[in-house]
């Protein structure tokens, strides 16, 4: 959370959203002007440069990012007595979707460097899974902070046992892993529209992306009602729409999606360069293009760095201070891989993000810099 008197907000919606404003103005004036709201024209037109700008066959468009999981889940037919496995250093939203279909959350630890599912432990507890826990159906690896996960590995790992795997994207609109886009490396893809997010509405949206046009299909039924007709449900759904007025302003930004991932890129390299020598500059996986929705240093002393960076203006976020396993609502009750989330629970210490947002400007940058550099 940035403080009150940080000229430089850690993130700044506001300024994405200005950066666009006449073309967005125009898109939301189109729609409240063509008196059609929900699921309408916007939303297939957004869907399908989605699908195209991706490289699959299907994109569905949904409520928000955390409805996007759990709609994929149970078009995967997860349910109560099956387990999925994810991480417990993500936003909480990838552990409530879990439990919103009734399955068991099952929570791996990471891989240090890179913040995503350590591969090695997957294969692990898809081999021994944990004593008491419903058998393993799916696995949701998050691409955290726009790093993608190690996905040749954990794909080979559960194709071994038969368990199909959700991409979590919510964070990683355009990063890619050996050439490939995130979201076309598993079976089914999410993606949150978050305001803050790469790819960022300006209210609540989501998106589920897929090969295999079939189950796209359903997809779309089960975001409403399970309704392939009108009125007429072939399965039970759930009421979880994007609307046209989001998927407009989401087509704007969409067009604007990769030169605004370079402009994060260089960015980070800036800070890249200010930290150089000070081991604490975040890793990039070999053979992956990261699209740092979040720069995110490594320190022991947070909080010193915390309040230097305050002092001259700059504002920071700490994603996430308490892992999932440790919140009030899921501590002590969930099923944890062989490592106990130790690397977790150290990095939870120590993340500390910088402000990245493409519309910063080359002053602030620089200033930002600057700072770093005197540390
Ligand atoms: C933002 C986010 C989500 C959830 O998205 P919402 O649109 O806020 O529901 C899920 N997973 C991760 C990793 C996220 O960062």
């Amino acid at each position: 959370m940035s403080g009150a008197a940080s000229s430089i907000p850690q993130a700044n919606p506001g300024a994405g959203y200005r950066a666009l404003q006449a073309e967005i103005d125009a898109a939301v004036a189109r729609v409240l002007q063509s008196g059609w709201y929900i699921l309408g024209q916007e939303v297939r037109a957004f869907e399908s440069e989605f699908a195209g700008w991706l490289g699959t066959a299907a994109a569905v468009g949904c409520g928000n990012g955390t409805d996007a999981l759990a709609i994929a889940l149970r078009a995967l037919g997860l349910g109560p007595g099956m387990s999925v496995v994810t991480v417990s250093h993500t936003a909480v939203a990838t552990v409530a979707a879990i439990e919103m279909v009734g399955a068991t959350p099952v929570l791996i630890d990471i891989e240090p460097d890179y913040y995503t599912m350590d591969p090695r432990e997957l294969a692990e507890v898809l081999m021994h899974p944990p004593t008491g826990a419903p058998p393993i159906r799916a696995v949701i690896p998050v691409h955290l902070y726009g790093q993608p996960a190690a996905m040749p590995e954990i794909m080979a790992a559960c194709r071994r046992h038969g368990v199909p795997v959700i991409e979590d994207c919510a964070q990683a609109h355009g990063a890619t892993l050996g050439g490939a886009r995130v979201g076309t490396l598993a079976d089914i893809a999410t993606f949150s529209f978050y305001p803050t997010k790469n790819l960022g509405a300006l209210g609540d949206g989501g998106m589920l992306a897929t090969h295999d046009a079939q189950l796209g299909a359903e997809i779309a039924a089960l975001r409403q009602y399970g309704w392939k007709t009108h009125y007429m449900s072939d399965a039970v759904g759930v009421n979880s729409r994007l609307d046209e007025l989001q998927a407009a302003i989401l087509r704007v930004k969409l067009a604007h999606l990769n030169t605004q991932n370079a402009r994060r890129r260089a960015i980070a390299a800036a800070y890249d360069e200010a930290l150089r020598g000070k081991s604490l500059i975040p890793a990039v996986r070999a053979g992956a293009e990261h699209v740092f929705h979040l720069y995110v240093l490594r320190s022991q002393e947070r909080s010193a760095l915390q309040a230097r960076l305050r002092e001259g203006g700059i504002g920071t976020g700490i994603h996430y201070a308490t892992p999932v396993h440790l919140q009030p609502a899921y501590r002590d009750r969930l099923p944890l891989g062989p490592a106990g989330c130790r690397a977790t629970e150290a990095a939870a210490n120590q993340v500390l993000s910088l402000p990245m947002y493409p519309e910063l400007t080359e002053a602030q940058v620089s200033h930002i810099c600057d700072v770093l550099r005197a540390i």
